[in-house]
């Protein structure tokens, strides 16, 4: 949407689909304009978080302070809860930048999202006994362990940390305002097990580390997966709520990005507001809502609901699947996002074979992949607005390198490259000083790294 339009023209006389899509481009296009606007409200908001609690942007210090040298050695173990899974992890340092690691990989299924908090600390006890077993590990051993958490938690020391509130569909109860780490700990406890829980890591903040360790112009640290957040390094003196020793390095701030709710520059339509009235937690992380993974085939379905209300879609039928809400997933969009079929065949098994729709027309077809790319690329432009503003806030439009970790990122097809361009609309020809990669499986492994520095 880089200036021209998505809706081909193709004769004088508008088709409804063709309205109807007109209209949704009109309302989902964030202009290069609007991004200026979010960039600089932003910047504002990241200083007033900096300053005080209680605004939009919780701009949270993590005690992290200190980056890896690469010379760090020894094993540390890394539980990394996300936002779909969890993983266990044994992080080998071997000095000179290099690292090993192991680790398995479980669902976090609906059912241990809704469980007791005591039912999910157990659950991950057991699942890190049993990693230990499989691995041969010596139980007697003690053993450090860094803890991935990827959810707000108000953070009064490196492994100390009570939650805020849940996201991501998450509602264990007993846990928002406890200590994290401590209810971690008394799981493992309640299993005989010497692991010593020694830091509380965001997956934003362990993203960040993991690259430095290897690349040290990486200021940033970005997940685009089921839920969005960054963190950055800031200079202390910067962070005027800080009370604590160290008053002239850096640290590593994880600014909660995804519950910035700015309504006069966010491009929230009512399909958001829908969307957002049903969810587990309302008018909380808005601009999360309108980026990640978990939401954004949710504001497609929404949008499709609506089209099909009044007829202008399927010939007015719909479907049970359809009706179900979080029942198009966004990895639905990616795959009708890479269809490129003369009759979008892709498209029509997600809509047919997956969702149940009893025809559809190519026309049909057409306007589902066009609502595709409007909310895939408002949600990529709307995340490079966020790296726009961290940039800028950190005054390093020279060079910076970001880490980028997530479903969404990795896997939804165009995403990094309508970062680029939105990029480029913000910031002109110095966007080619930022470079985005991918820092792959980074948040266990950081906070592995976390673990072994801060000691
Ligand atoms: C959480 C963040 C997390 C992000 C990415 C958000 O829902 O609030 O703490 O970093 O998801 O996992
Ligand atoms: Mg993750």
């Amino acid at each position: 949407l880089n200036g021209h339009s998505l809706v081909r023209k193709e004769s004088g006389i508008l088709t409804q689909h063709t309205r109807s899509l007109l209209r949704l481009e009109k309302e989902f296009t964030v202009s290069g304009q609007r991004l200026q606007t979010l960039v600089r409200h932003m910047v504002q908001e990241m200083k007033k978080g900096l300053a005080a609690d209680g605004h939009q942007l919780k701009m949270i210090p993590s005690f992290v302070v200190r980056r890896p040298t690469g010379n760090e050695t020894g094993s540390v173990l890394a539980l990394d809860l996300g936002g779909s899974n969890f993983r266990v992890c044994e992080v080998y340092l071997e000095g000179q930048g290099r690292l090993r690691m192991r680790h398995r990989k479980y669902v976090v299924g609906d059912d241990l999202k809704r469980a007791s908090g005591r039912v999910l600390f157990d659950f991950f006890a057991e699942k890190i006994e049993g990693f230990l077993d499989e691995i041969g590990a010596d139980k007697a051993i003690e053993r450090n362990l860094g803890f991935t958490f990827s959810f707000p938690v108000g953070q009064p020391a490196l492994a100390q940390g009570h939650l805020l509130h849940w996201n991501k569909g998450f509602q264990c109860e007993g846990v928002v305002n406890r200590d994290v780490v401590q209810l971690l700990a008394e799981a493992l406890n309640r299993r005989n097990l010497k692991i010593k829980v020694t830091a509380l890591v965001n997956d934003t903040v362990g993203t960040l580390i993991s690259h430095a360790y290897t690349d040290p112009q990486t200021h940033i640290g970005v997940i685009l997966g089921t839920g969005t957040n960054a963190a950055y390094f800031e200079r202390i003196e910067e962070i005027g709520k800080w009370t604590g020793p160290n008053e002239t390095g850096e640290m590593v701030i994880n600014t909660e990005w995804g519950a910035y709710c700015e309504p006069s520059v966010l491009p929230i339509t009512p399909y958001d507001l829908a969307l957002d009235r049903a969810s587990t937690a309302p008018k909380m992380q808005i601009f999360e809502k309108m980026i990640s993974g978990m939401y954004l085939g949710e504001i497609v379905r929404y949008v499709l609901l609506d089209l099909i209300s009044t007829g202008e879609l399927f010939k007015g039928r719909g479907s049970k699947k359809l009706d179900t809400p979080y029942n198009f997933e966004t990895a639905n969009m990616s795959r009708i996002e890479r269809d490129h079929s003369l009759e979008l065949s892709d498209t029509k098994a997600v809509l047919e074979d997956i969702l149940g729709i009893p025809t559809t027309s190519i026309g049909d077809r057409r306007v589902v992949k066009t609502v595709c790319e409007l909310v895939g690329t408002r949600a990529a432009r709307l995340s490079a607005a966020g790296i726009a503003a961290i940039v800028t806030k950190m005054n390093r439009l020279d060079a910076c390198t970001v880490a980028l970790d997530g479903s969404v990122f990795e896997h939804y097809p165009h995403f990094a490259n309508r970062m680029r361009d939105a990029l480029r609309e913000m910031l002109g020809i110095t966007a080619e000083n930022i470079i985005l990669e991918l820092g792959r499986d980074g948040s266990g492994q950081g906070a592995a790294l976390i673990a072994a520095i801060h000691h």
